[in-house]
């Protein structure tokens, strides 16, 4: 590891517990310079800083891959392959489960890392060829191009953006070969379905499907060729996209959907299907019918028609299911009928929901089909697979979000990012102290700031944020978000994280929509309008109903709760923000059973530019990642560590006693005789196998005279 201060003169230190300075400003400079001399990743300790380089650098090919193979993270200069075989290693060795947690904003480079991380995985795994193990990388590897089809859209801030989270699970046998896995998908973008901002685009497969698909099957489907004829793709006004070329994708989805075994061509013929349904639902508009009763009726008959047919339903069905709703009240069963804008409301709730079901079903088969591919191996006894997994999670997960105007899906996103937090400063910390206990080093006491309380504001049962908008969703009666904003007023008055106008009026920096929480990572102004409405996520029965009579299995099997009796028809489904909850908990146990590895992805500018850098870009991302926080509970009592042979072998020139041949003693003994000759040994702290180094600067001074010798 370069650690000599001239090299880091020139580009800059490989991990910033060693800047002579610890701030923000000297964390950004050293990125700065690394990124200039080509060097994207530094580390802090053995957590990877990852630059976005929006270039392809040489550095992933086989000669690099060799060079990391079995490597100890400090024997090479930072490197994500030097993180992913670490993790390996670690799994390897001690049969611990691994995992990776990449995070970032959006753009970062978060799922090129993933994917980065599991070529170098497959790379170094099955030297045996076994063909089982190849299938099991094959599905893992090509699945991907499938998820981001269907979960990645072209966003103002990405061409390849991921509306979704996702945690990928590697099972390995004892040989160490991935023998199977799963993939776990956290909050699609649904919304995204039926709206997109100017500049943006739809999830990529529709485009995709109307490039790819030859004529005569979109003849079938009833579509047309260009994406300026439907409302759902049109609104962004930015159906091409320079870096995606949807024809050629669309024939790889469709080479992949091949090599996945739970996908065979009726099904696939059935997604397409449901595709083009969703498209021509989107083209539905209503009209107002002039009578007493109101109600409304679809405009467009013939679209109609093909939607209908596309989602294998009786055009009358769906007609029915979009225009009106039967509701239970006092006892009775009563018909209700939709406005026109009420029928809109239904029909994009429809296409959301239809297409979230159809995303996470996607998901169930690809993860079908790898499980498949260890179960019905005849080499491995089932047993073998059972008992052999060790495993390797990678979490490529949305990073911190602050837009104009936050809403509730901001909230979730962040809370996740509150938890993620919570688990890395506990993890660290408990690593430092962990490390210290067993080289017997006086702990001591490292102030850092603690999270729990923003997590507890929100997730707390029934006093958080996401409970009172639980409860708030469940009264009877008109209860709107304004009134949802008076009960966090009400319940977080005088907490250090919480504001708004009701709880302080003078505050004129927020609206008196809005609230704001001081998340550990900086001030979030969230707008109220539309959390009960997105918390509620509601489905009318009728249509989950229609859709649950489709002629199409796959759809139908999407909507099973529209088998339900009408007399069900008043029980309320768990919340959008209950689930998540609870599926941010469940990863949360996921992890922290874990030895964990992280990457931070950090992207220099705006403009996608492998040129420039913004500093006051990168200055926000450095803040919102804590990656100053991270230094200082790393840096707080030893900025370096190294295991005493080590150390020997690299400053023995140093000391008469030591070079070229120690004389007597051990390791320890002769390191120890080092720092005295150097009259460093104050600032060092002997542990049992480790010699401890508090400040940077004499790790410079030894290399320094170091290099004097060489
Ligand atoms: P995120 O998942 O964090 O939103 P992506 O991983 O999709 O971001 O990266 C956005 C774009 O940045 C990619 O499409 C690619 O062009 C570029 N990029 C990211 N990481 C790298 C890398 N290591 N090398 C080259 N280009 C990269
Ligand atoms: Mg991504």
């Amino acid at each position: 590891m370069a650690m000599h201060q001239h090299d880091s003169k020139e580009f800059g230190v490989e991990d910033l517990v060693l800047l002579s300075t610890i701030d923000t400003p000297s964390i950004v400079n050293n990125l700065q310079l690394r990124l200039s001399k080509s060097r994207i990743y530094t580390y802090i300790g053995e957590v990877l800083i990852a630059l976005n380089p929006y270039r392809d650098l040489p550095i992933y090919e086989k000669d690099t891959i060799t060079l990391y193979r079995g490597r100890a993270i400090y024997e090479r200069p930072p490197h994500v392959f030097a993180i992913a075989d670490a993790a390996y290693t670690s799994m390897q060795r001690f049969g611990t489960d691994s995992c990776i947690v990449i995070s970032g904003e959006s753009g970062a480079g978060k799922t090129e890392t993933s994917k980065i991380i599991m070529k170098y995985l497959a790379a170094i795994t099955n030297t045996a060829q076994q063909r089982e193990v190849e299938r099991v990388k094959t599905v893992l590897l090509r699945s991907n191009c499938v998820l981001e089809a269907m979960g990645c859209a072209k966003t103002n801030r990405n061409d390849n953006s991921s509306r979704f989270g996702k945690y990928m699970h590697i099972n390995f046998n004892h040989g160490g070969d991935p023998i199977g896995g799963s993939i776990n998908e956290y909050l699609l973008e649904k919304s995204r379905v039926v709206r997109q901002q100017a500049g943006e685009r739809n999830f990529h497969i529709f485009y995709q499907m109307l490039a790819g698909l030859p004529d005569d099957r979109l003849k079938e489907l009833g579509l047309t060729k260009s994406p300026a004829h439907y409302r759902y793709l049109n609104q962004g006004d930015s159906s091409s996209v320079p870096t995606l070329n949807d024809k050629n994708l669309m024939t790889e989805v469709q080479q992949a959907l091949k090599a996945i075994h739970s996908f065979n061509d009726d099904i696939t013929n059935q997604i397409w299907s449901i595709l083009a349904g969703i498209l021509h639902l989107g083209n539905l508009s209503f009209i107002d019918i002039d009578s007493t009763e109101g109600g409304s009726s679809v405009k467009e008959r013939a679209t109609l028609a093909a939607a209908a047919k596309m989602l294998a339903l009786s055009e009358k069905e769906l007609a029915e299911a979009l225009c009106g709703k039967t509701v239970a009240a006092a006892g009775d069963i009563v018909s209700k009928l939709h406005s026109s804008s009420e029928a809109e409301y239904t029909r994009d709730a429809m296409a959301k929901s239809i297409y979230e079901r159809l995303f996470s079903k996607i998901v169930a088969l690809i993860n079908d089909s790898i499980l498949i591919a260890n179960g019905e191996n005849p080499n491995l006894e089932t047993e073998q697979c059972h008992r052999s997994a060790s495993v390797i999670g990678v979490l490529d997960i949305y990073g911190f979000e602050i837009f104009g105007t936050n809403s509730f899906e901001q909230l979730c996103i962040n809370y996740c990012n509150e938890k993620l937090q919570q688990l890395f400063i506990t993890l660290v910390l408990k690593q430092e102290q962990e490390e210290y206990m067993r080289e017997g080093i006086t702990w001591m006491h490292i102030d850092y700031f603690n999270n729990q309380i923003i997590c507890d504001m929100i997730e707390s049962p029934k006093k958080g944020i996401l409970a009172i908008l639980d409860e708030a969703c469940a009264s009877i009666g008109k209860v709107t978000d304004t009134v949802f904003l008076k009960e966090l007023d009400k319940a977080f008055g005088g907490h250090k994280h919480y504001s708004s106008r009701g709880v302080n009026l003078s505050d004129k920096t927020l609206k008196h929509e809005q609230f704001r929480i001081t998340h550990y990572a900086g001030d979030v102004t969230y707008n109220v309008e539309g959390f009960m409405d997105k918390n509620r996520d509601t489905l009318y029965l009728d249509i989950k109903r229609s859709l649950y009579h489709s002629k199409h299995g796959l759809l139908s099997s999407l909507f099973q709760d529209g088998a339900k009796s009408r007399a069900e028809v008043g029980r309320r489904p768990p919340t959008a923000g209950f689930l998540f909850k609870q599926s941010m908990s469940a990863l949360a146990t996921q992890l922290a059973s874990k030895q964990p590895f992280y990457i931070r992805c950090i992207k220099p500018n705006d403009e996608k530019s492998a040129r420039s850098f913004d500093k006051e870009r990168v200055d926000h991302q450095v803040r919102y990642l804590g990656l100053l926080e991270n230094v200082r509970v790393r840096r707080a009592g030893f900025a370096y560590r190294m295991e005493y042979g080590r150390f020997l072998q690299r400053y023995k020139l140093l000391c008469k006693n030591t070079w070229p041949n120690p004389r007597r003693g051990g390791p320890k003994e002769n390191t120890q005789m080092i720092l005295g000759e150097m009259g460093l040994v104050k600032d060092c702290e002997a542990g049992k196998t480790k010699i401890f180094i508090r400040s940077p600067q004499t790790v410079f001074a030894l290399e320094e005279e170091r290099a004097k010798r060489v």
